[in-house]
């Protein structure tokens, strides 16, 4: 194996990441090395990167990249349940198992919490970044193999490096049982989770999905999936308003910037008040 890699990293918020040629990391005893076939990549990471939110950010400069996946390279001396060339989704949380929140069985409340190469939640979740300091916009990383999820030879790399996203639209779906005959109301429905939900609100049995969203070329793509959808434009948001009033059973928010249901249900069309469109099935 070659001694060193290609990394994207983070020198300075707001400016662009740099590829540079870093060390492969070693995995420590209880760890693996795991080499990078594809990573996620979403436009929220402009706003992290930018350095002007609340986010913590990784020690400058920092190796940066969410949701990868890819081939295990290398096992630490301790790890025995999983192998080399095994392929693996890499979760991305970081929880310290030690905090009052982890020793009750909620990881995700972590108050160390943090994403392996994007950011802490906390200031003291810099420890947490520093034992995982790569992220998947390099060639490898390290993690801990009880946050591998192996993949069935049907799923690609690609497909895998999306889990992180479809993982939260399927929790928050499950948390409002859907099941079969359930209504769906999606706000945001062409982002990254919005259009997750769509797909796993249907493969879970949703009879009827009220979106909105803002990208037309994503809403055609989303009405393609069951051709008998039909179309609501923004005049015709009073039709959503009533079908709304039906027992819609939950209702997943998945934008600040665009309106809560009930202010469509005034039919006054999308906050924006430009392109927004209503999609009712
Ligand atoms: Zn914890």
């Amino acid at each position: 194996m070659a001694a060193s890699m290609r990394s994207a990293r983070l020198h300075e918020p707001g400016q662009p990441l740099r590829i540079d040629t870093v060390e492969i990391p070693e995995p420590r005893p209880r760890d693996v090395l795991v080499r990078v076939k594809a990573c996620g990549i979403i436009p929220n990471m402009n706003a992290i990167f930018s350095g002007r939110l609340w986010n913590h950010l990784p020690p400058l400069p920092a190796s940066v990249g969410l949701d990868a996946a890819g081939v295990i390279a290398k096992v630490g001396s301790e790890v025995t349940d999983v192998a080399v060339g095994d392929r693996v989704y890499v979760n991305p949380w970081l929880s310290c198992g030690t905090c009052p929140y982890c020793r009750a069985g909620e990881p995700m409340l972590c108050s160390a919490a943090a994403f392996q190469g994007y950011f802490g939640f906390f200031p003291h979740s810099t420890r947490q970044l520093l034992d995982y300091p790569f992220g998947g916009f390099s060639e490898y990383i390290t993690a801990s193999p009880q946050r591998l999820v192996h993949l069935p030879p049907q799923v690609t790399f690609e497909q895998a490096a999306r889990f992180g996203y479809l993982g939260t639209s399927y929790a928050a779906l499950r948390l409002g049982q859907v099941r079969g005959g359930s209504w769906v109301a999606i706000n945001g429905i062409t982002g990254t989770l919005g259009v997750g939900a769509t797909l796993l609100a249907l493969a879970m049995g949703a009879t009827r999905i009220l979106g909105l969203g803002r990208n037309r070329d994503v809403l055609a793509q989303l009405r393609a999936l069951a051709p008998a959808q039909a179309w609501r434009n923004r005049s015709q948001y009073r039709r959503l308003d009533g079908a709304a009033r039906n027992p819609t059973d939950p209702f997943y928010d998945r934008s600040s910037a665009i309106p809560r249901l009930e202010l469509v249900h005034d039919g006054r069309g999308p906050v924006d008040g430009r392109d927004g469109e209503a999609w009712y099935a």
